[in-house]
């Protein structure tokens, strides 16, 4: 598969800090070397078997190429599309696009990452997507480019940052990788000719990948995100490339890659994150309790991923409509967001093994594999983020969630006298 790597931005707050050197060249230090962002990338790239890269270049490209040469030095393949003026951030693409016969990897080096790419195509696949978004959650969703997709992950909206919301929307943000298929290049609204020239008011028409190419392909069912924990940040400002130097020294970043094994805390729902109210029917009843939003952040920070396992049985039993609990959902990252603090994934049992009562749905009342104390949701995350269980915690206010994480072989806390604040503090000592 090949790789496009738009690496014609300029950089603009980034470079008061680096005038002399455009943005894909700005040194960053494991600790032992220090290298171009860009290359921590590209040999990121190599190392997982994708040494045919593409770089769109533009500003001071010169620098750039100098760098990378014809990509022999890192053991890869480099070819370079050179914007004499500007084309928007897929124009390029169109010009090339006799070299891009089959799906290929299209990423921003306006960011820092390091993903399991193999991982991230296999998914491509399976959902025969022509598009894949990467999307992940962050802890400034309000002000984020939001996607919304439906239970089957098919893209259903795409709202800007200036986007009006609905009150309460899972916490998926795009992070600017993707894999497409380029085919959607031929299938644009747009007159491909005249990508380069000049309108009729002397403006260079461009092509906006996100406006013009992307978003027409929401509710089409061509267009899936894919959900995924591992490191990816801008570091377009001075904050935050201290931030992203600090995560890459101390190995945050490269840790984070699927293809490590991960560590992970997971948390029951009811009295633990929110007010115990019993069933909870209602989405007015839910609240947080106290001090969760500062224990989900200590875990956002630890490096251990953050997931929610809940039995619903009120869905079993007709109280509660599948959209209706994803709206609870929604209501609970949307609290968490507005704070900074966010869950890495959420998995419930809708299950419940006893049958006769009124209402109830009749295929969801059996004895399943994942109702807790059975620990078959821990199971399936332990699968979709390889996750070594060993090393891992369950947390729940419940007999039951202390025996769901025995029976997956973590580490246990029962929330008695303490809450899930005091708890987290205690496991990170
Ligand atoms: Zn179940």
């Amino acid at each position: 598969m090949k790789t496009v790597i738009m690496a014609g931005g300029k950089g603009t707050r980034i470079s008061e800090l680096f005038p002399d050197i455009p943005k894909p060249l700005i040194p960053i230090s494991n600790g032992i070397d220090t290298k171009p962002v860009l290359e921590w990338e590209i040999c990121s790239l190599r190392d997982q078997g994708f040494k045919d890269i593409i770089l769109t270049v533009s500003h001071m490209a010169d620098k750039i190429m100098d760098c990378f040469g014809d990509g022999s030095r890192l053991g890869t393949n480099i070819e370079y599309f050179i914007e004499d003026k500007p084309l928007g951030n897929a124009g390029a693409l169109f010009k090339l696009r006799e070299k891009l016969d089959s799906d290929f990897l299209l990423l921003n080096a306006d960011a820092v990452f390091e993903v399991d790419f193999n991982r991230m195509v296999k998914y491509h696949q399976e959902t025969r997507a022509q598009v894949t978004l990467f999307t992940h959650p962050n802890n400034h969703p309000y002000d984020s480019g939001l996607i919304i997709a439906d239970d089957n992950k098919q893209v259903q909206s795409w709202l800007a940052k200036e986007d009006n919301r609905p009150t309460y929307y899972k916490n998926r943000v795009n992070a600017g990788l993707h894999i497409i298929n380029p085919k959607v290049l031929d299938e644009v609204n747009i007159d491909i000719k005249k990508i380069g020239t000049e309108d009729e008011n002397g403006k260079t028409i461009k092509v906006d990948l996100d406006r013009q190419i992307l978003k027409p392909l929401c509710n089409t069912g061509k267009m899936f995100c894919y959900d995924s924990p591992e490191y990816v940040k801008d570091m377009g400002t001075p904050e935050r490339y201290k931030q992203v130097c600090q995560d890459f020294e101390y190995g945050i970043v490269q840790a984070k890659s699927l293809s490590n094994k991960q560590k992970a805390i997971f948390l029951d729902r009811d009295g633990t994150i929110n007010k115990y109210v019993g069933f909870l029917r209602d989405i007015e009843e839910f609240e947080l309790i106290d001090g969760v939003t500062e224990a989900i952040k200590l875990i956002n920070a630890s490096g251990y991923l953050c997931i929610v396992v809940t039995n619903q049985p009120v869905i079993a039993r007709g109280e509660v409509t599948v959209p209706e609990l994803t709206e609870i959902h929604n209501k609970m990252e949307t609290l968490l967001g507005q704070r900074g603090a966010y869950i890495d994934s959420l998995y419930y049992c809708p299950h419940h093994p006893h049958k006769g009562y009124e209402g109830e749905i009749p295929e969801l009342k059996i004895d399943c594999e994942c109702r807790k104390p059975k620990p078959g949701m821990i199971l399936k995350a332990a699968e979709d983020f390889n996750i070594d269980l060993q090393s891992s915690w369950m947390i729940g206010d419940g007999e039951s969630d202390v025996l769901t994480g025995e029976n997956a072989g973590c580490k246990t806390v029962l929330l008695t006298n303490e809450n899930l604040l005091e708890a987290v503090k205690k496991i990170f000592g």
